[in-house]
């Protein structure tokens, strides 16, 4: 347990891919009073993607600092979350301007199997689905038992971001 809560709380790193114009930018750790994203804010140009998996929470400072990201990027043509943590969909359910002009590609949904105690994190892509073509994509199997898996979070509310894009 004291390894998983020192993971919590790494530090925000990122990681830049760059190829032609477009870049992709990979997140890890947590977004707190510590991150500072002005240096990134200045990297940051053309086609944008932002890579969440890594995103272990977000506290309400952090969100602070996350939104004025957001609002700094004047030389970003395109935005796109990938891949985004329950913790980053948690913030984009709370925070309005979380996601500023981005458009939210694949999110990652936590399973449970009552059959047989495991758990998974599976990844959704949503691009372009409404929010009922995401909710009738979210039945899954469990891979160890083929029992039908219970999403983790109220699917309604997990997904209420997209009511608003
Ligand atoms: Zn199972």
């Amino acid at each position: 347990m004291d390894d998983e809560a020192d993971i919590q709380l790494a530090p925000l790193s990122w990681h830049i891919d760059r190829d032609e114009g477009s870049m992709t930018v990979s997140f890890h750790g947590g977004v707190d009073e510590n991150v500072n994203l002005d240096d990134l804010a200045e990297e940051l140009a053309g086609e944008v993607t932002f890579d969440l998996r890594g995103v272990t929470f977000i506290n309400s400072c952090g969100v602070r600092e996350w939104v004025n990201l957001m609002r700094s990027l004047t030389r970003v043509r395109t935005l796109a979350f990938t891949h985004c943590s329950t913790a980053v969909v948690a913030q984009l359910n709370l925070v309005f301007n979380f996601r500023g002009n981005a458009e939210v590609r694949s999110v990652y949904v936590p399973y449970y199997c009552h059959a047989c105690d495991s758990e998974c994190s599976c990844l959704h892509e949503i691009e372009g689905k409404s929010l009922d073509q995401v909710l009738q994509s979210l039945p899954r199997l469990c891979d160890s038992c083929g029992a039908e898996m219970e999403c983790d979070e109220l699917p309604e509310r997990y997904f209420a971001f997209l009511m608003v894009s």
